[in-house]
């Protein structure tokens, strides 16, 4: 493999580290030649919308990767933008990635699993039930729906309904059996390391008695005592945090998105009616008690509030024992957002390098059993923990 060829110039960088190169795609998006992308759903894998859309356009007759390694081993999400001054070209065996015609560096799309060519008993196509993510996370996305977009309260970054009119390339619903079996078949070629497990929006009644049958079938059919990996419900509450616990399930996430309450409140109408920050503070600490410090996570949609609040969430979570996932904002289409910018690619390193010594200052377990950088190509967290020693 061509180690970096050189540090990156222009208007777009900075200094030439894989985090400060992710962090700059992640805000550009990037685009790909055909003749890369020739192998695309056969040898690589590709995108199958499993839940959100995060590139800047659609591509309904195109296949693209899900996202792809930079020579170090981040993963980076492939968010298309036939406008970035990145783009990735084939030379030789090579991919290259160039940035404004200049190259930088080899990249590797990510092989695709041999369970995305193979049908479940019930005659079902495995991948339109399970994906990976990144290069060793097995995501269900148990249903496709959020009743907040009926009367038009969704979160202004969400594009659900929209990806999934666009792409219609996933089950809306599983069979509870069928997940079972293609997490059996996923972990069996032994590249997955974690689950990750969410839904749109939910009734949470029924919500937590779907994810308990979900997590059994999964047990049942790998043999798992306790399921590596994560559960990212509609804000789970009361009752309900103790019944994820006992489902098996070894780590659960709070979609808070926002810190800031009033921004929280204006972004997501919706969900801020339902669950108050509050109340997600309270849920957090009682589920740190349950699950364990280091096994609960605030995931949050950096980018939609100022440095200061984003900051003050990682301080309070991680000091109560909670982990932060924070997600590079894409304004992507169909979002109420859509053609809108990030901040720049130097405020987000320079953010996630202070949340990450936030987090290591207050000791927080890294819970990488559950979730880590290989899984999570649309976050820097991981990235600038690893650049700290912790993997
Ligand atoms: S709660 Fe918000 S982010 Fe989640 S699916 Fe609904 S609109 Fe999208």
């Amino acid at each position: 493999m061509l180690p970096l060829l050189r540090q990156i110039k222009g208007v777009h960088t900075i200094k030439g580290s894989s985090i400060e190169l992710k962090a700059s795609i992640l805000v550009e998006g990037v685009s790909a030649d055909d003749d890369s992308l020739a192998e695309l759903g056969r040898k690589y894998k590709e995108q199958n919308h499993g839940l959100f859309g995060w590139d800047f356009e659609d591509h309904v007759d195109k296949l693209l990767p899900d996202d792809f390694c930079l020579p170090d081993g981040t993963v980076v999400q492939f968010r298309m933008n036939s406008r970035s001054p990145y783009r990735v070209r084939k030379q030789g065996s090579d991919m290259l990635l160039s940035c404004n015609g200049e190259d930088i560096c080899t990249v590797n799309w990510i092989e695709r699993p041999g369970f995305y060519s193979q049908k479940a008993s019930s005659g079902r196509d495995m991948v339109k039930i399970g994906q990976i993510g990144g290069e060793d996370c097995l995501f269900f996305c148990y249903q496709n729906y959020c009743a907040h977009f009926a009367n038009n309260k969704e979160c202004y970054f969400c594009n659900l309904v929209s990806t999934s009119k666009t792409y219609n390339s996933v089950l809306k619903k599983k069979d509870i059996d069928d997940i079972g079996e293609v997490a059996k078949a996923a972990w069996s070629e032994g590249k997955v390391n974690h689950l990750l497990l969410t839904g749109g929006c939910f009734n949470n009644q029924k919500e937590v008695e779907l994810v308990s049958k979900v997590i059994a079938s999964i047990k049942r059919h790998t043999g798992f005592e306790r399921v590596p990996g994560t559960i990212l419900p509609s804000p789970a509450k009361g009752d309900h945090l103790k019944m994820y616990y006992e489902t098996g399930i070894q780590a659960i996430g709070f979609s808070m998105e926002i810190w800031d309450e009033k921004l929280y409140s204006a972004i997501c109408p919706g969900k801020s009616e339902q669950t108050s920050h509050r109340q997600f503070l309270q849920s957090i600490e009682v589920a740190v008690k349950l699950f364990g410090a280091g096994n609960v996570y605030g995931v949050f949609v950096m980018g939609l509030e100022p440095r200061e609040t984003f900051l003050q969430g990682v301080e309070v979570l991680s000091g109560i024992g909670a982990n932060v996932v924070p997600f590079v904002w894409s304004p992507n289409p169909g979002s109420k957002l859509e053609g809108h910018r990030a901040p720049s690619a130097a405020w987000y390193l320079d953010t996630t390098l202070e949340a990450a010594d936030i987090v290591l200052k207050n000791g927080v377990p890294p819970g990488t059993e559950n979730h880590c950088f290989r899984c999570d190509g649309n976050s820097l967290l991981h990235d600038a923990l690893r650049l700290k020693g912790i993997e």
